[in-house]
């Protein structure tokens, strides 16, 4: 649903508060459906010299496999992001905060999931140091070591240990 941004736009130090629960349970990132619950976006509008401030609040529940072991993380996130927006953009203008809206109209959703997966973590760990599974027999290395394979020695240090 787009927002319509016409009476931001006309006056100017106007301001709109909005809040809106997203649903992105059917978007899917890497084989998952990461977003196990709505995502709660807030959005605070301010008209600022012909174009519209844009404070973005989101907070959202991600489910997904451990890059290691593939046990399922689920963490809350809470994060911000900051956009302007303008009815067009001037030649030679900076187009990274700024929004063309030129139809004065605002598709909340889609930005949100934009700024979202953007930045989405690189990696997705159960925990800092997870061990991971063993590429031999897929025991989790997290619950203890499977035998598969022995520390080895290094054949060097086993000659000077014996004449230790
Ligand atoms: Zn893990
Ligand atoms: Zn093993």
């Amino acid at each position: 649903m787009a927002m319509d941004l016409r009476k931001l736009f006309q006056s100017d130090g106007a301001e709109e508060t909005v809040c809106q629960e997203l649903d992105f349970s059917g978007v899917e990132l890497g084989g998952v459906k990461p977003f196990c619950a709505p995502v709660e976006a807030k959005a605070r509008l301010k008209s600022f010299a012909g174009s519209v401030e844009l404070e973005l609040e989101a907070r959202f529940t991600l489910a997904m496999p451990c890059d290691r072991c593939a046990a399922e993380v689920v963490r809350e996130y809470r994060k911000e992001f900051f956009h302007v927006l303008v009815r067009e953009l001037e030649n030679g203008e900076d187009a990274d905060e700024l929004i063309p809206v030129p139809e004065e109209e605002l598709d909340l959703e889609r930005l949100v999931l934009e700024d979202v997966l953007l930045d989405m973590p690189g990696q997705f760990l159960c925990r800092e140091d997870c061990k991971g599974l063993c590429p031999r027999c897929g025991k989790n290395w997290n619950e203890g070591p499977c035998g598969c394979y022995e520390p080895e020695v290094d054949p060097r240090l086993e000659v000077l240990r014996q004449l230790l």
